[in-house]
């Protein structure tokens, strides 16, 4: 594995690239003094902080081209941004570079309700995306918990996932086209409006690739319509081994729910005092099962679905009446992330994905963990596509907490790996898990992904050391992947 420079080094001073970034952008577009550029330093990974040299806010795809244009010129590495939700640092700042926010590409350029599609800037929010569309009965069908705040652009960086998307898919199955600026100043359009595109199909690369290929500079989107009845099962279960199980049931018995989400008892009992969404907390464990479509479709799913529950071992089941009460069920899962910030001073949400099957021993595997690392842990997930979503919970005034929520989340991910899975499900492996990049990855295969970015952005400036490390970094993280007996990387020293 040949080893790979992603710390370019800027060949202007911060002086220089402002006064060469103020002659392509109106002053506003231009943050450069320290109070300006402090809210750019993280995102929802909020452990990890770092300043960049200076924010640029363009407003078109002129702009952006531009200051590629100049970064390149200067090899100034370039960290796009959306909304700044992102949780695995996709979007930190580094101290060299400039942070792009496409923030103010935020128009939604056509809707085709005929065709159910719309084409849409970057920095359109998710959910505006369906509250436009709404009035023709339609919808973006990707819809994760902070679509209220992210950006489009950010959702195709991440191929992001959200409660529907067991039966409607991730972002990648729900966008027909993409437009991006490589680094090198070439506009690629990917993907198409007809159901194939001539060539390779690069479209499931351009998704998820976390902003290190291109900026993306416009999405068309596909929509569905919106369905006329949704109702949403509650079931509870004594034990979460068995919950687990039943999760495995339902899909094994030919149904795909609308969303198919699972609770623990630690994370019930977190969020009923926030949101009282009506949940059974003496419960080792809650289902939440949705149905939707016609309203003879869902009453019979529902009916197919509360006997496979039931023959699961489920204790109690709760349908949603109205559609206000489906809402409270669903708040409270939506709302699981800041209700730990209620309990906790700080918490650190994992993002990892196994097969269905393993989901019960992988639960215990947790729980045991808790004990090994002395730290609390909830779980809440999307349990129908295996993603799990485990929240350490610690507190970072503590010496050493810290740490140790790192390792119990990398331990996690190990295990995840061990059981047949993936270090991610929809959160991107950004400066959060690129350790366990090496867990997951053998030393060629991380060495295509190099190939990949450097076909995109030869000169390695957009968003560098993001998401592939290293042959270096994979050395000191010195747990190395042992797999089918073979030790990666022999030839570096251990540390
Ligand atoms: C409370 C909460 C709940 C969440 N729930 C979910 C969930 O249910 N499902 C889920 O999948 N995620 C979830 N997330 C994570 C996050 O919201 C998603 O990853 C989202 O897609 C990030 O969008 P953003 O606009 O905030 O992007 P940012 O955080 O700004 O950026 C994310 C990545 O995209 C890149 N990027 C952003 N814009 C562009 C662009 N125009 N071109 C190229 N690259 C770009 C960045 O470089 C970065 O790598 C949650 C986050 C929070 C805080």
């Amino acid at each position: 594995m040949a080893e790979h420079n992603m710390n370019p080094v800027a060949t202007a001073d911060r002086k220089t690239l402002v006064r060469a970034l103020a002659q392509v952008l109106p002053a506003h577009a231009l943050l450069h003094s320290e109070e300006e550029i402090r809210p750019y330093e993280c995102d929802g990974l909020t452990a990890y902080r770092q300043l960049p040299l200076l924010v640029c806010l363009p407003e078109n795809e002129a702009q952006i081209l531009a200051i590629l244009q100049i970064c390149r010129r200067f090899n100034v590495p370039v960290v796009p941004r959306g909304a700044g939700t992102g949780l695995s640092g996709g979007a930190m700042p580094m101290a060299q570079g400039i942070v792009l926010s496409t923030a103010k590409l935020n128009r939604i350029l056509t809707i085709d309700a005929h065709a159910r599609t719309a084409k849409v800037q970057p920095g359109v929010r998710n959910l505006a995306i369906s509250d436009a569309v709404a009035p023709h009965g339609l919808y973006y069908a990707p819809d994760p918990s902070s679509q209220i705040a992210c950006t489009i652009g950010g959702n195709v960086a991440e191929n992001s996932g959200g409660v529907h998307c067991l039966k409607y898919g991730l972002t990648l199955h729900n966008v027909l086209r993409v437009r991006l600026l490589t680094m090198e100043g070439e506009v690629l359009e990917v993907g198409s409006e007809a159901l194939d595109s001539p060539g390779f199909d690069l479209l499931p690369l351009v998704i998820g690739s976390e902003g290190m290929l291109g900026i993306v500079t416009e999405v068309t989107v596909k929509l569905v319509p919106k369905p006329q009845l949704a109702r949403v099962i509650m079931a509870s279960f004594d034990d979460v081994v068995q919950g687990a199980q039943a999760v495995a049931d339902v899909i094994a018995a030919g149904i795909i729910p609308a969303g198919l989400e699972m609770m623990d008892q630690t994370s019930s009992q977190m969020v009923e005092p926030f949101v009282q969404a009506g949940y059974d907390t003496a419960a080792a464990a809650i289902l939440l099962c949705e149905s939707d479509g016609t309203p003879a479709e869902v009453e019979e799913e529902i009916a197919r679905m509360s006997e496979v529950l039931r023959n699961a071992g489920a204790r109690r089941i709760a349908v949603s009446a109205t559609e206000d009460e489906r809402l409270r069920f669903w708040s409270g899962r939506k709302n699981a992330f800041p209700a730990a910030g209620r309990i906790s001073p700080d918490y650190y949400c994992m993002d990892g994905t196994i097969p269905r099957k393993r989901l019960g021993e992988v639960l215990l595997g947790i729980a045991a963990m808790e004990k090994t690392y002395g730290l609390r842990c909830a779980n809440v997930f999307h349990a129908g596509d295996g993603n799990l979503h485990p929240l350490i919970m610690f507190d970072a005034n503590q010496p050493g907490e810290f740490e140790r929520a790192e390792q119990f989340g990398a331990a996690i991910l190990e295990l995840c790996v061990e059981v047949g899975g993936t270090i991610t499900g929809e959160h991107g492996v950004g400066i959060e898990k690129i350790q366990s990049m090496c867990v997951q990855f053998t030393r060629s295969e991380l060495d295509t992904f190099f190939a990949v970015k450097r076909a995109f952005d030869p000169a390695m400036l957009l968003n560098p050391d993001k998401a592939i490390p290293t042959l270096h970094r994979c050395a000191e993280y010195g747990r190395l992947h042992v797999r089918q007996g073979q030790l990666r990387f022999p030839e570096l020293p251990r540390f």
